[in-house]
C-alpha cells in the first residue's frame, strides 16, 4: 500500500463535503496536517480490531458513546471527565450484568463534522449555510461564521490531541479504577430518585468486589481502562491528511481515531466515503437506517471486509423504535446466512428524533430504550449476538431528551438544551439506560 492508493476517492462523488472557498488555504492546511504526529497508533487500532472480534464471536459487549457534534469549547477538564465518568460508570454495571468484558469506545477526540438533511437554514427572514460541525464552520447564526474555514482542520486537529491526552492519564493514571467507578454508582443509586431502582444491582456488584477483595484477588485490569476513540469520518480531506503507513505492517491506518465510521448518509456504495474506507485498516463503523437492503449490507461487507475479519466491520442499525423489529430481522438473517462476522450494535438515537411543539429537536427516552429492547428481541429470535449500543450522551445535567427516572418534560427542554447538533442523553439518563439494558441483558 502507498499514500496513492488512498487518493482514489478523489474521483467519485462525494456527499457533505464543505465548500471550503479558499483552496489554497486548505491545501497548506492538509499539508501541515500531513506533517502532524498521529493522534493514535497502529497497533491501538489493530487492538480495538481484536477486541471488536471478540464481540463478533458473541464473547463481548461494545459500548460506544459520547456527544453527537463535539464542540472546540467544549474541550475542558470537566466536561471530558463528566463524559468519561459517565460511560466508565455504564460499563461498570453492563459488565457485571452481561458477564462479558466491556470494549469502551467513546464519540470523542474527532467527533467534530457533521452531515446535514439540508444546506441551507432559515431564521427570522435570514437564510444562511447550515453548521456542519466545529471541524467546518461556526454555530453562531450570522454569515461570516457560517463561511468553512480549513484553520478549523487543524483545530480540530489540536482539539483531538488535548482531548486524547487527558483521556489517557485519565484512564491509565488511576482516576478511572474500578473501585472509583463503583463508588460513582453507588452515589447514582443513593442520591438520585431514578437511582433507588437500582438498589439490588449495586449490591451485588458491591458483594461481588468485596468477595474479590476478601479473596486478595487485586489485578492491573481493575487499576486502568482500555478506552479508545472514535469519530464519523466525514471530511474526507481530513481524514486522508491524517493517514500515514504503518512502518510494521505497510497498511494504511487513519490515525485521526482508533475506530471510525461511516454515516447513514454518505455510505453509498459507489461513492467517496465507502471507497476511502476501503483503504484504510481501522475498525470500521457503517450506519444502516431502515431503508437498507441486505443486498447493500452484504455488499459494504464485500467491499469493507473482503477478507471477513472478525472486529473489522461494524454494523451500527438504527431503525427507530417502531420499525427495528420490522427491518432489522431480515438484515440480520441474510447476513449471517452469508457466513460473514459481522459486530452488530444498535444506535437507538438517530431514529428516534422529533421536534417538540418548543422547535428543540429531541428524543423520548423511552424510544430510546424500546428501540435497544427490539434488538435485543430481534437478535435473541435469530440467535445471533446483541452487539452493543450506540449513544448520543454527556456526562452534564442537561435538558436536551425528555422522559427518564428524574423524568424531563417537553417544558422543560429549554433550560439546559446545550447541544451543537443532537439531544444527547443526560449523566442521569445515561445511567438509566445502562441499568436497564444491564436488566434485559440477565432476562
Ligand atoms: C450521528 O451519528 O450523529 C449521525 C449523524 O448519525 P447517522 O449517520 O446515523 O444519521
Ligand atoms: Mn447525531
Amino acid at each position: 500500500m502507498s499514500l496513492n492508493d488512498l487518493n482514489t476517492w478523489q474521483s467519485l462523488p462525494a456527499q457533505q463535503q464543505p465548500e471550503w472557498p479558499d483552496r489554497a488555504k486548505l491545501d497548506a492546511v492538509l499539508g501541515e496536517l500531513r506533517s502532524y504526529p498521529p493522534l493514535v497508533f497502529a497497533g491501538e487500532c489493530d487492538q480495538l480490531r481484536e477486541r471488536l472480534g471478540s464481540v463478533a464471536r458473541g464473547e463481548a459487549f461494545l459500548l460506544q458513546g459520547g456527544d453527537c457534534a463535539e464542540t472546540f469549547d467544549g474541550v475542558s477538564a470537566e466536561h471530558i471527565r463528566s463524559k468519561l465518568k459517565t460511560l466508565l460508570q455504564m460499563a461498570v454495571v453492563l459488565t457485571y450484568a452481561a458477564s462479558v468484558p466491556v470494549v469502551k469506545v467513546g464519540r470523542i477526540a474527532g467527533q467534530y463534522s457533521k452531515p446535514r438533511s439540508k444546506p441551507m437554514e432559515t431564521r427570522d427572514g435570514l437564510t444562511l449555510p447550515v453548521y456542519r460541525g466545529d471541524s467546518v464552520n461556526g454555530l453562531e447564526f450570522t454569515p461570516e461564521s457560517r463561511i468553512p474555514d480549513p484553520e478549523r482542520l487543524r483545530r480540530m486537529y489540536h482539539a483531538s490531541a488535548s482531548t486524547l491526552n487527558l483521556v489517557r492519564a485519565f484512564t491509565t493514571g488511576g482516576y478511572a479504577a474500578l473501585h472509583q467507578v463503583h463508588a460513582w454508582n453507588q452515589d447514582f443509586v443513593r442520591e438520585s430518585p431514578s437511582g433507588v431502582r437500582y438498589e439490588r444491582l449495586a449490591r451485588e456488584i458491591d458483594q461481588a468486589l468485596r468477595f474479590m477483595e476478601a479473596c486478595g484477588v487485586q489485578p492491573e485490569e481493575f487499576k486502568t481502562v482500555e478506552y479508545y476513540s472514535s469519530h464519523e469520518a466525514l471530511v474526507l480531506d481530513y481524514e486522508t491528511a491524517m493517514t500515514r503507513i504503518d512502518s510494521r505492517s505497510g497498511r494504511l491506518y487513519d490515525v485521526s481515531g482508533h475506530m471510525v465510521w461511516i454515516g447513514e448518509r454518505t455510505r453509498q456504495l459507489d461513492h467517496a466515503h465507502i471507497e476511502f474506507a476501503s483503504r484504510v485498516s481501522n475498525p470500521i463503523g457503517v450506519k444502516l437506517g431502515p431503508t437498507t437492503t441486505p443486498d447493500e449490507a452484504l455488499t459494504l461487507i464485500d467491499r469493507l471486509d473482503p477478507e471477513r475479519t472478525p472486529g473489522r466491520l461494524t454494523f451500527i442499525t438504527r431503525m427507530g423504535a417502531g420499525k427495528v423489529r420490522d427491518r432489522l430481522p431480515e438484515l440480520v438473517s441474510k447476513v449471517t446466512a452469508s457466513g460473514a462476522k459481522v459486530v452488530w450494535v444498535c444506535d437507538p438515537m438517530h431514529g428516534n428524533t422529533f421536534e417538540a411543539p418548543s422547535g428543540h429537536k429531541t428524543r423520548r427516552f423511552d424510544d430510546v430504550l424500546d428501540e435497544v429492547k427490539g434488538f435485543f428481541e430481534v437478535h435473541r429470535g435469530l440467535g445471533t449476538h446483541p452487539g452493543g449500543i450506540h449513544v448520543e450522551l454527556t456526562g452534564d445535567d442537561v435538558t436536551e431528551c425528555v422522559g427518564g427516572g428524574d423524568e424531563i418534560f417537553v417544558d422543560d427542554l429549554h433550560q439546559r438544551y446545550e447541544t451543537a447538533c443532537d439531544p444527547r442523553l443526560n449523566r442521569s439518563q445515561s445511567l438509566d439506560l445502562a441499568f436497564l439494558v444491564a436488566e434485559m441483558y440477565r432476562n
